[in-house]
């Protein structure tokens, strides 16, 4: 990807987005900036925002837009993202996000919006089995022969499943994606900057569709 590329990923929670952004992320040498991972390092370190979100986010709703957009503003404007780009991964979950960030990268605007597109169906039993490093966020699947404890290979933390994997949250997530984030999808399409990437089937598989289509914009 030419140096200095903006990047969203959009998708269903569970459709695989997370690891496939930490992957394009190391490949390209883009930040990878998850607005799902800084909130879970606000709830780590107990500050005020980390103990706001984190009754909205075990039952699976949604932190509040201005919240949100000042976190991504701020993020956005320090300088690895503005000299090496960015890969938006979480945000925006809102059109009013979509609208803020649309002025906040007015100047420097995204190359492109990609919608790794995933059914329900297949999202729910890839939650069922995700499990995800507490320090470092890497994600892992359970296979019913797992180590315990399970360390995680990346950097020792602790394997376990999200708080926020529990049947009811998962479904009230998948519910507010349909009702909240699917209408961005139609707000990049009238953009022109969106394009659909099949996302099931092996994850390598689908990290060659996504970068051909990052390759594709070069
Ligand atoms: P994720 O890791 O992207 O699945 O995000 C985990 C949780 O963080 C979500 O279920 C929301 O509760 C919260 N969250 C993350 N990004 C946003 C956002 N852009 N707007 C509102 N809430 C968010």
């Amino acid at each position: 990807m030419i140096p200095g590329a903006r990047l969203i990923i959009l998708g269903r929670q569970g459709a695989g987005k997370g690891t496939q952004c930490v992957r394009l992320s190391r490949h390209y040498v883009v930040p990878h900036i998850s607005t799902g991972d800084m909130l879970r390092a606000a709830v780590r370190e107990r500050t005020e925002l980390g103990l706001m979100a984190k009754e909205i986010m075990d039952a699976g709703g949604l932190v509040g837009d201005d919240i949100m957009i000042g976190l991504v503003e701020e993020r956005l404007g320090r300088p690895d993202a503005s000299t090496r780009g960015y890969i938006l991964d979480g945000f925006p979950r809102t059109v009013t996000q979509a609208e803020a960030l649309d002025e906040i990268t007015a100047d420097r605007p995204i190359h492109v919006v990609i919608d790794l597109d995933v059914p329900r169906e297949i999202v729910l039993e890839r939650i069922s089995a995700r499990r995800v490093c507490r320090d470092c966020g890497t994600n892992y699947t359970a296979s019913g022969h797992d180590p315990s404890p399970w360390i995680c290979d990346v950097c020792g933390g602790d394997v376990t499943q999200r708080d926020d994997d529990t049947p009811d949250a998962v479904n009230n997530r998948l519910d507010l994606y349909e009702s909240q984030t699917s209408p961005l999808i139609e707000h990049y399409q009238l953009k022109g900057s969106l394009v659909v990437v099949n996302g099931v089937g092996h994850p390598d598989h689908v990290f060659k569709r996504l970068t051909d289509v990052v390759e594709g914009r070069r």
